[in-house]
């Protein structure tokens, strides 16, 4: 800060500016609440200097409890990805995290944390070590129930999926189907990737918030996940309905999940739904679904 200040260079919680670029003091600590930026710049060099060190100073202490408070809250993660947008290094330094993502994850705590809701954000959120957990533990430790037909639902903004919106509507259609072992259904989701709708109340899975539009790493990463999901239990289920979102998730994102999931299960066990790429929840879509269904169901 010092050294800053010896540059005449203003910190910000998001950077660093040479004071004479200032065209207001953009900052309420008890330093520059004293001056208006006029008399600030023409202060002798030397004060200048010295309410500049006192100010980065108290903009490092600011610093230093908003990360003790993301720690507390439990949401220091979201404050790196929030920072390190402020520069190029720092997103570079994030990017290298990801080296120590799982290492990161076993330390993480497992408790919900004081903040429920969660903003998830392209990319460096894949990392994160609530994301990464729940990848492996779905992985290692669940047991899906033996069902015939595993159900591919994208995901709805309303959560938790069981209970609020179309997939909560669609589930209670299906209830019947569920308890008899037909289906098993499963949404798929960034940045979780899938989530047995029976999970779904667990946190954090239905506590976040994500853009609505992903990049393509972002969704073929889920796709990629999905289908790490269907070879893991291929055993459980005898085959498979894909059901489609494809303006939400882009025609790439369903040529690689059906490539992989007809490897699952073979290309025969394999169904997608709607056949035109609609809204997915449409009473049109969701009929076609249900025809399916009823489908497999004659089969037995
Ligand atoms: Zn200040």
């Amino acid at each position: 800060y010092a050294h800053y200040a010896r540059d005449l260079r203003y910190m910000l919680s998001d950077g660093v500016v040479r004071v004479e670029r200032l065209r207001d003091l953009p900052c309420s600590c008890p330093v520059c609440r004293r001056y208006d930026v006029e008399t600030f710049l023409s202060l002798p060099r030397e004060e200048l200097e010295r309410e500049i060190a006192l100010h980065n100073l108290y903009v490092i202490r600011a610093e230093l409890r908003r990360i003790r408070q993301a720690i507390h809250e439990g949401t220091l993660w979201e404050l790196l990805e929030l920072r390190a947008r402020s520069h190029p290094s720092l997103l570079q330094a994030l990017y290298r995290l990801r080296k120590y993502a799982k290492l990161l994850e076993r330390s993480h705590p497992a408790t919900k944390p004081a903040v429920r809701g969660r903003f998830y954000y392209p990319t460096t959120s894949a990392w994160r070590p609530e994301v990464l957990r729940h990848v492996r533990r779905l992985l290692s430790n669940y047991e899906p129930p033996s069902s015939k037909c595993l159900l591919l639902l994208p995901e709805t903004e309303e959560k938790p999926f069981s209970r609020y919106g179309p997939i909560s509507i669609l589930a209670s259609l299906l209830r019947g189907c569920v308890e008899e072992g037909l289906v098993h259904v499963v949404v798929y989701a960034f940045p979780f990737g899938p989530i047995p709708l029976e999970l779904d109340d667990v946190y954090p899975l239905s506590q976040y918030e994500r853009p609505r539009r992903l990049p393509l790493d972002d969704r073929l990463r889920i796709a990629k996940l999905v289908a790490a999901y269907a070879r893991r239990f291929r055993g459980a289920y005898e085959g498979a309905i894909l059901h489609r979102d494809v303006r939400g998730w882009g025609a790439a994102f369903y040529r690689l999940l059906l490539r992989e999931l007809c490897g699952a299960f073979g290309a025969e066990k394999v169904s997608v739904t709607p056949v035109r790429a609609e809204e997915p929840y449409s009473s049109l879509a969701v009929r076609e679904l249900l025809d399916e269904v009823r489908r497999l169901a004659s089969e037995t």
